[in-house]
């Protein structure tokens, strides 16, 4: 179904990861300097992301639209984004939906335009490359490359994303100043693949990272205290090249690595169609612990893929533990249609889905007593905190209350020595990180 629109209010809501926000806000942009108004709540149109990664996070995309349409008949829905591109009839039927838009490139905002009903051309709509603000967010994301040229077999985004493209350096430093400027003290570098930035233009992500982190950006009071933040990046990618950067600017990038590891143990990687060992893997974790200081893992850990056994779960416990990481994401395997597990007896022994509660129950225990490991060795250390409200999060990516920061300093980068604070609730103990300040912030 087609359909124009007066110009008015509209809501944007949005599912899945940085890079899908990282969009929204490509539209929203393009949206409110057109003369459209945000809403937060109701709206006659809603634009709906949608992510496809789990067949979960699909689901509870056609919930939203369902109860939209229930709560207003008026409403029109213009889904989005990844599921947009991989299921578009399945999203048609629904009620209410209007326009269904794949992730087409380039020029996305502008066909999302036209769609809308918009008179334009592109040289017309004044689009700058990129985004201006972070709307709602202390911290910026920034894409800095899209799509995936890798074939995990649990994965649908090489299908819906296709392969890596990068966005050029000069593009992203001129989006980082404005970023800064706009207030964003942490701008964090995000993409589908990002250790691939580069592979399309002959560079390789150290040379951005070093020309990013290279810039110096002032208001009209003086120089800006920044930072920059890697979002995700495969193990096996964080070169040379990435790592100089990383110790050469330890201020601007910050020492924190989520590194995804998937499984500790070679053949559930090998069934995942993972490129590494956890030989390999664990090489890295060593390779940048001696280029950085105290540097922060963290990892997603896909828990149950078929094929793996009490014996290769347990490799995936030792791994970790190797590994030393402060946080994991444990994510249980659902098999997601499209994608070589979608079929799971082809790959391997289905677990069965109480077996994978309980080890992903087991892994976030080793999870959280990993990262209690972590924040004790923080104690007495010093740290810089992205302050929002009471707390922030500091560079080794941990949450941190800082007591008695005045109001002039939210959103800053903040110096504070960290201590580490335990009470028992309930019979158990809680931990947690407080910061007293250090010196003025610039
Ligand atoms: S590396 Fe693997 S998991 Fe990551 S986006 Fe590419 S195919 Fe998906």
């Amino acid at each position: 179904m087609q359909a124009t629109l007066d110009k008015g209010s509209v809501r944007f809501i949005t599912f899945g990861c940085k890079a899908n926000q990282y969009d929204t806000q490509v539209l929203r942009e393009a949206l409110l300097r057109r003369g459209w108004n945000e809403a937060q709540k109701e709206s006659d149109l809603v634009v709906i992301n949608t992510c496809t990664v789990t067949a979960e996070a699909g689901r509870k995309a056609r919930q939203v639209a369902r109860r939209l349409a229930r709560e207003n008949p008026e409403v029109r829905i213009a889904f989005t984004g990844c599921l947009a591109e991989s299921e578009p009839e399945l999203l048609r039927e629904l009620p209410a939906v209007h326009w269904v838009l794949g992730n087409g490139e380039a020029k996305r905002p502008v066909n999302f335009l036209r769609e809308l009903g918009e008179e334009l051309d592109p040289e017309e709509l004044g689009i700058p490359a990129g985004i201006t603000e972070f709307a709602g967010h202390t911290r910026a994301f920034l894409k800095i490359q899209d799509g995936c040229n890798m074939s995990c077999a649990f994965c649908i985004i090489p299908q819906v994303r296709g392969p890596s493209r990068s966005r050029p350096i000069a593009e992203l430093c001129a989006e980082v100043t404005r970023l800064v400027q706009a207030g964003h003290r942490e701008v964090v570098l995000c993409g589908i693949h990002i250790g691939h930035w580069g592979l399309d233009l002959g560079l390789e992500l150290g040379q951005l990272l070093e020309a990013l982190a290279s810039l110096e950006i002032a208001d009209d009071e003086g120089a800006l205290d920044w930072r920059l933040r890697l979002s995700s990046i495969e193990a096996t990618e964080v070169t040379g090249g990435v790592l100089e950067a990383m110790a050469r600017h330890p201020r601007r990038i910050t020492p924190h690595l989520h590194m995804p590891m998937q499984s500790g143990d070679d053949g559930v990687l090998r069934k995942m169609n993972r490129w590494y060992s956890v030989e390999e893997y664990l090489r890295c974790c060593e390779l940048i612990r001696a280029a950085l200081p105290a540097p922060a893992f963290t990892a997603d850990i896909l828990v149950g893929f078929p094929g793996e056994d009490e014996r290769a779960f347990t490799h995936t416990l030792e791994a970790a533990r190797e590994a030393g990481f402060c946080r994991i994401h444990a994510f249980p395997f659902s098999p997601r249609p499209g994608t070589r597990a979608g079929r799971p007896a082809e790959v391997g022994t289905p677990v069965p889905v109480e077996e994978i509660r309980s080890r992903r129950a087991r892994l976030s225990e080793e999870a959280h007593a990993l990262g209690e490991r972590f924040k004790r060795g923080l104690s007495g250390q010093r740290d810089t905190v992205c302050l929002e409200g009471r707390a922030g999060l500091s560079g080794r990516y941990q949450r941190v209350e800082v007591r008695e920061a005045p109001a002039r300093l939210q959103g800053r980068l903040v110096d504070v020595a960290l201590e580490l604070e335990s009470e028992e609730v309930e019979g158990e103990v809680r931990t947690r990180l407080i910061g007293l300040l250090e010196g003025e912030p610039r």
